[in-house]
């Protein structure tokens, strides 16, 4: 038996938890830890043997479930024949090398090598420091703004958090960063214009980027990166013909894309990448979640050919690529995310997440899109939101401190289902495993339901 108090009070006393009240947490005002003790399939265990169906799969990252035993057998091999060794100066081991030639040949774009880090922050960070590395090989040294959406997430480390649209996480932190710039977000239901359609928004979302580029000046932007679905900043699918107007500004003033596929990357739209499914061309694709399924931390950037091949005609004139980490293209994480690809291309995750996904989006609209307190029922394969407002016909949002989002998420926590309060509104967001039944579908939406339910009940 563990001891649940002596736990929770080392874990108060020692912990720096992220996105958590600290002085609340220090002080136990909001309560003991939710200690992790167990996870099978779509479902976690907690130390007081609660069991949650786990609707967000960790952070949107455990797409083949919880439990898989392969995977850790997988890791056990590599870690008693090698634990670790560096790639830096051409060292590599045989389960990188597989691992990469796998994502050169499934990414999206013209993908030609891959930087390998551990989280989808230092992948956004390497892919700025691509874009600067890119720039400057190829003589245009002013080439280096990078463009970013509102309510895009991108991560915390300084440059991706100042990529990051979204205040809070710059607040008090000195962000953004000089040279990140912010355009609008493809948020048809609350940036649309009255009557606009999805088709006239996303020219005019367009129409903005481009205006943004010339004020800023095109020889000054170097890249815009953005999510194919916008996933923190409350899961959206863009806009009808969004990413067709969004390409061509970039084309024309010759400013590179990068695809944040970290949420969206292997299946999670029901496509092996958002990128994929949207026409996307991208020149660099950063990729984590999903490639481990969480299992150990690992994340990409891919590289193009486009911007490799600058890379490599200009080494014998500025010697070797200065960048890495001692983990980068870590051996046994790089075992586990073969093993994990291996049971996402078994299983055809992508495709079960296209059919399970249009079940939980026909679903989530049955039951949700009448109720009188939903703005918007929206989602794409297995990523899905309902947004919810005071009154549907104009909008309005619910006063901030009746705190609706998160009072409904907690209502689900206590009927066994893990939904997530999204921050930016009212919004309750859900990214099962991709291993969840359409029986699994029903329960999830059943129980968001009740949860809706009693949050309307308290507050009518
Ligand atoms: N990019 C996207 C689209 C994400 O959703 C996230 C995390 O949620 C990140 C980047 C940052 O990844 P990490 O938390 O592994 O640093």
């Amino acid at each position: 038996m563990i001891d649940i108090k002596a736990i929770a009070e080392r874990d108060r006393s020692s912990v720096l938890h992220p996105f958590t009240q600290l002085k609340k947490y220090a002080t136990g005002n909001s309560g003991d830890p939710t200690i992790v003790t167990g996870g099978q399939g779509i479902r976690i265990q907690d130390a007081e043997g609660r069991s949650y169906i786990d609707a967000f799969a960790g952070l949107y990252c455990v797409n083949i479930g919880y439990g898989r035993t392969e995977v850790a057998e997988a890791i056990a091999r590599q870690a008693y024949k090698l634990a670790y060794y560096h790639t830096y100066a051409a060292h590599t081991t045989e389960e990188l090398a597989r691992l990469s030639d796998r994502l050169v040949r499934m990414a999206p774009g013209k993908p030609s090598k891959v930087f390998f880090g551990l989280s989808g922050s230092d992948a956004n960070e390497t892919q700025a420091k691509l874009v600067w590395y890119y720039n400057n090989l190829r003589g245009q040294p002013k080439k280096k703004k990078i463009i970013s959406r509102d309510r895009g997430y991108h991560g915390c480390s300084v440059v991706s958090g100042s990529m990051t649209g979204m205040s809070f996480y710059h607040d008090h932190m000195d962000l953004p960063f000089p040279g990140i710039v912010h355009t609008g977000a493809p948020h048809h239901y609350w940036g649309a214009e009255p009557g606009e359609t999805e088709e006239a928004f996303s020219r005019r979302r367009a129409a903005e980027l481009e205006e943004l580029i010339l004020r800023e000046e095109p020889d000054t932007v170097g890249a815009f990166i953005a999510e194919p679905v916008l996933g923190t900043g409350g899961i959206t699918p863009p806009p009808t013909d969004y990413w067709r107007e969004i390409q061509a500004v970039l084309r024309r003033y010759d400013v590179l894309l990068i695809a944040d596929e970290v949420i969206c990357g292997f299946g999670r739209t029901g496509a092996d990448f958002g990128s994929t499914l949207y026409e996307i061309e991208p020149d660099l694709v950063t990729v984590a979640k999903g490639l481990t399924s969480g299992y150990v931390p690992l994340s990409a950037a891919i590289v193009g050919e486009k911007v490799y091949a600058v890379m490599e005609e200009a080494a014998d004139r500025v010697g070797a690529f200065s960048h890495g980490y001692t983990y980068s293209g870590h051996p046994i994480a790089a075992a586990a995310a073969n093993a994990v690809l291996d049971i996402v291309e078994r299983e055809r995750l992508s495709d079960r997440a296209r059919t399970v996904g249009s079940h939980f989006q026909n679903r989530l609209k049955e039951r949700f899109a009448q109720l009188e307190i939903v703005g918007e029922v929206r989602g794409v394969g297995l990523l899905g939101a309902i947004e919810f407002v005071a009154d549907r016909q104009t909008k309005r949002r619910f006063d901030p401190k009746l705190k609706v989002g998160a009072r409904i998420s907690k209502a689900a926590r206590d009927r066994g289902l893990i939904a997530r309060a999204m921050p930016h509104g009212d919004i309750l967001g859900f990214a099962p495993p991709l291993v969840v039944s359409e029986a699994e579908i029903d329960e999830i939406v059943e129980l968001a339901h009740g949860a809706t339910k009693q949050v309307l009940d308290e507050l009518s």
